[in-house]
């Protein structure tokens, strides 16, 4: 072997996701295809922001402003923040490895839910740091078992509010009593990408704590209320002091012109941003009705997805099923959670679409043979 890799990288994927709707359209020879694996916005991006994308494409040849000195203008105001409680990231993914980076030693352990996002698992092998997984209960993240999980080797924990693989929440009480107990070398970063469409008012945010938990990271994204995931900009909330640790890991011109541009634009058009709540709301409402009359359940949801339960169905045949006919879910088997699939909302005709898919799946497929 010639090429010596650092250990840990071994422990990494060399495969990367492509586009799911551009490779199920090459597959099924079609173009009627509705990607409802990624949960991005289904109305498409704010008017606006793509007048403010299309002006900043003319100076492209300019490097972006390394600070993104008008964005963080517009979100510390948007949020009530300082200037200097925010960083910002190539999607919060670039974020998620940005924290590991700056404070995981080989064999530090980095504590999740299981299952959870494998952004989370990427950045702590990365880093030859060691995963610690705390079972998820009754779905959802539970941080009294978090803590008792710590140990004098964690150094990290990633949640998320609400939960992405599930849509629950924690409460904010819930959150004020763990991050008080959790020690104060122990970073805490709460992944907060679905929060805006929380209607939940008991909902936890890290916001409100950063300035008494140095430790504490919040993490949001434009990819997903405000339709910018093509973009990929993401950013942190935290106390000054770990912003500027962060600082010193990130690259000088993570952010794109146009992603600052457009993001910008995205948080005034407060309209859109109503309309996809008002749409993502809808739409879960409709599933809820929908899904018992064809024997399915599901876990409540403060997010724009849903998790179906199959009642004991396969769900690698059944979301296979749904690809044939121009559907992409993601199956359960693939995030951790047999027996589901997770489904983005979207459009009501797309919400339609599902409902009457996954019936007719159903009933054609009595003799799928039951997975457990
Ligand atoms: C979508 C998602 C992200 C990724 O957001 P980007 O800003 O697009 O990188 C992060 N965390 C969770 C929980 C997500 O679901």
């Amino acid at each position: 072997m010639v090429l010596r890799a650092r250990n840990c990288i071994k422990k990494l994927s060399a495969t990367k996701p492509g586009d799911p709707a551009e490779e199920a359209k090459i597959k099924l020879g079609t173009d009627d295809v509705m990607n409802l694996s990624s949960n991005e916005n289904p109305l498409g991006p704010s008017r606006q922001a793509v007048k403010a994308m299309q002006e900043a494409i003319t100076s492209v040849h300019l490097y972006p402003d390394g600070n993104s000195t008008d964005l963080k203008n517009a979100l510390s105001r948007h949020l009530g923040v300082d200037k200097e409680n925010l960083l910002f990231g190539n999607g919060s993914d670039e974020l998620i490895k940005l924290i590991a980076e700056t404070f995981i030693e080989p064999g530090d352990n980095v504590n999740v839910c299981d299952p959870s996002l494998l952004e989370y698992h990427f950045a702590a092998y990365l880093m030859s740091g060691e995963l610690v997984k705390i079972p998820l209960d009754e779905m959802a993240c539970n941080l009294e078992k978090i803590l008792h999980s710590i140990t004098d080797d964690t150094k990290l924990i990633y949640i998320s509010n609400p939960y992405n693989l599930t849509g629950t929440i924690y409460t904010q009480k819930d959150l004020e009593r763990f991050i008080k107990r959790v020690p104060s070398d122990v970073v805490v970063v709460c992944d907060e990408a679905y929060i805006d469409y929380c209607n939940d008012e008991e909902c936890g945010s890290g916001i409100t704590l950063i300035d008494k938990y140095p430790n504490l990271v919040v993490l949001r994204t434009f990819s997903k209320l405000y339709a910018l995931a093509g973009l990929r900009l993401g950013f942190a909330i935290a106390n000054k002091e770990m912003i500027s640790m962060l600082q010193r890991v990130r690259e000088p011109f993570n952010v794109n012109r146009i992603a600052q541009a457009g993001a910008i634009a995205s948080l005034k058009d407060r309209k859109h941003i109503e309309k996809t709540k008002k749409c993502t709301w809808r739409g879960l409402k409709f599933y809820y009705r929908n899904l018992p009359e064809i024997d399915l359940g599901y876990v409540k949801s403060q997010a724009n997805f849903i998790l179906i339960d199959l009642k004991s169905r396969n769900d690698e045949i059944i979301t296979e099923n749904l690809f044939r006919k121009g559907i992409l879910v993601k199956s359960g088997t693939s995030i951790g959670l047999k027996g589901y699939i997770r489904v983005t909302i979207g459009l009501m005709h797309q919400n339609y679409a599902v409902i009457s898919a996954l019936k007719e799946v159903i009933q054609n497929q009595v003799s799928i043979r039951r997975s457990i």
